[in-house]
């Protein structure tokens, strides 16, 4: 099996790269962001409890992320491996998960960073947001605030991974196809 966790700031290009990168490897994509989104659509109350803060910018409380990316990972058992894309983004969701996928007799393979500055992530956010009606695409000081919480509590991931020597770093700023590239180089070392 093989388990990529995907990491980035908002804007870096993970949700682009994981649509790819599933089809490529055959790997289930669990995008925490869409399911909140999915939820949100369906009107349920973990989707009325999401909406709440992710139309702020701010992160949604780890136990019911946790509790969502679990149960998606557990009816979805009997596939070749995962790509998680925004999940984990706090240190208590990176320990809820180690302990999940060994209970599973499964780990992460790599944590792999798209890296790109914030007035670059700061565009493509505004771009997208005119067209995918995201609310919190919309508006500089909720993407200020996204970069925030990135910063206290999202970043501190990096040497969580790295201790475990499972963190790559990978440009991310390039045509889609190029980072493409850069991302299959990596991967395909781990196969
Ligand atoms: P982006 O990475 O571009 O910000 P996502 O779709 O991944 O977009 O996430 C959108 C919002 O969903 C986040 O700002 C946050 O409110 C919520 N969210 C997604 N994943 C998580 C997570 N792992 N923990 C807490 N909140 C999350």
């Amino acid at each position: 099996m093989i388990n990529i966790v995907l990491f980035g700031k908002p804007g870096a290009g993970k949700g682009t790269q994981a649509d790819i990168l599933k089809k490529h490897y055959e790997l289930f994509h669990i995008s925490t962001g869409d399911l909140f989104r999915y939820h949100i659509q369906g009107s349920t109350d973990l989707g009325i409890l999401a909406k709440s803060y992710m139309d702020k910018g701010d992160l949604v409380p780890d136990k019911v992320t946790i509790d969502m990316l679990e149960e998606t990972v557990t009816q979805n058992s009997n596939v070749k491996g995962f790509i998680f894309d925004g999940f984990p983004r706090t240190t208590g969701q990176a320990e809820a998960l180690d302990a999940f996928l060994t209970n599973k007799s499964m780990s992460i393979t790599a944590t792999i960073a798209l890296e790109a500055n914030d007035k670059i992530l700061t565009e493509r956010l505004i771009n997208r947001g005119k067209t995918s009606g995201r609310v919190d695409d919309q508006d500089e000081n909720k993407i200020r605030n996204r970069f925030e919480e990135y910063n206290n509590k999202t970043a501190p991931l990096k040497s969580f991974y790295s201790t475990q020597g499972k963190f790559y770093s990978v440009n991310g700023i390039g045509s889609v196809e190029e980072i493409t590239q850069r991302l299959t180089r990596l991967i395909d070392g781990f196969l």
